[in-house]
This record gives structure tokens, sequence and C-alpha cells, in this order.
């Protein structure tokens, strides 16, 4: 077995104190590790690739609340859309509009996080701040919202070791997430997930306002 369960104890302890969501991340992990670590307490897990997480789904028991933390492809929103708990990498209207679509054919409301992208790297996805308010001004024209829930932001810092320049980062998500809830969701309680931190920079961004961590090799060892 490759889950460190002291690590485990002392990760659900430190975020205890703030209240802070837990998604251990599975991708490319064992039925057998998740199941040991669903069996220690944990209930959300996060996974990247739609394939693996429908194969995974369909072995593991029911509560498991599943997160989707890849790059989604619209044409894959239906295989996902049944069950899944957050979809956490909206960085499109037409994915937006997709999983409503989708949503409404599976008559269940799905909760969504909108990637916005902060860091110094052309690898990674999420739209910027500007794209992201253009699509809440879309968005909110929309007449049939009753199929998604949008529940807050979703955000990945540059692979660096630079702790200022992650930490400014951090920041700059805290402060979209504001911005974002102030002018769109200030009465919706739902709107409360500003996910931030992974198993290099959770202690971070939790200081910079993160109210979910994304953890894996934490848990359950580095991927090869
Ligand atoms: C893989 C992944 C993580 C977890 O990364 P670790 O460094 O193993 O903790 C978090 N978020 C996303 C989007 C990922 O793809």
């Amino acid at each position: 077995m490759s889950v460190n369960q002291t690590s485990y104890r002392s990760i659900i302890t430190e975020l205890e104190a703030g209240n802070i969501r837990l998604v251990a991340v599975s991708k490319m992990k064992t039925i057998a590790d998740i199941l040991e670590l669903y069996n220690a307490g944990q209930l959300d897990f996060g996974e990247n690739y739609v394939q693996e997480l429908q194969e995974k789904q369909a072995l593991l028991p029911s509560d498991i609340r599943w997160h989707f933390i890849g790059h989604l492809q619209t044409n894959k929103v239906k295989y996902i859309a049944p069950f899944v708990h957050l979809i956490q990498g909206v960085d499109s209207l037409k994915l937006l509009q997709t999983i409503q679509k989708e949503g409404k054919k599976a008559g269940r409301k799905i909760n969504c996080l909108l990637q916005v992208f902060v860091a110094q790297e052309e690898t990674k996805y999420g739209l910027s701040e500007e794209e992201l308010f253009t699509l809440f001004e879309e968005w909110k024209h929309n007449s049939d919202g009753n199929w998604v829930q949008i529940c807050g932001i979703m955000g990945m810092a540059s692979f660096t070791e630079n702790q200022e320049q992650l930490r400014s980062e951090f920041r700059k998500l805290k402060l979209i997430f504001d911005a974002v809830k102030g002018k769109y969701f200030d009465t919706v309680p739902e709107f409360n997930t500003l996910s931030m931190g992974m198993s290099g920079d959770y202690k971070l961004a939790i200081e910079e306002g993160s109210t979910m961590v994304r953890i894996g090799s934490l848990l359950f060892g580095t991927r090869i």
C-alpha cells in the first residue's frame, strides 16, 4: 500500500482549524489505494481523466464525492454528468453551457468552479481575469440556470519554488474570487469555494485564503 496515513492525519488536522476541504487527488492510483483512504474517512476524491473517473466510480462506494479536476472536453461531459460532485476546471462559456445541457438531461444540478489562470506558464488551462468577467456578463443572461451551480473559483500557481511568486499568485486568485463574489454572487451562499493549493504549496495557499486544497502526492506518494 502506498497511502501515507500519517500524512493524511496531519493534513486533516491542519485543515480542520480553518474549515478547509481536502480533495484527495487519486489520478493514476489504484482502487485499493482509494479504498484505503476512504476507509480512513476521506470522501472527496479528484480525478483528471474522464475514462479513468468513470471506471473508478463504477467500482467504488457510491457515497464518494468525485471531483473532476482536469481539462474537460465538451463531448465528454455526458459521461460524468450523472454522478460528478464538482467540476473544477470550467474554462469556457461553451463548456458551461454543455454542462447545463447535460445536467438537465441527467436531472441534476451540477456544481462547477471556474478555472482562472494566474501562473506565469504557457501550459496551464484557464481563463484570464478579463475573460472570466466577460463569461459572467454573458452567463447572467442565461435563462435556464437551474442545472448549473457556480460554486467558486479554481486556480493553479506556477511550478516554482519561489515562495513570493506563489504567494502573489494565490493572493491574485483570492482577489479575483472576492471581486466576482461581490459583483455577481453576493447573495449566493453556494458561491463559497476557492480551490487552490497542491502538495507542494498548500500551506501558502491556505495562508492566502484557500477553502479547498487538492492534494495527491503527499497522500499517495509520487506518481511515476
Ligand atoms: C495532479 C493535480 C493535483 C495534485 O497534485 P500533487 O502535487 O500530487 O498534490 C492538484 N490539482 C490538479 C489540477 C492536478 O492535476
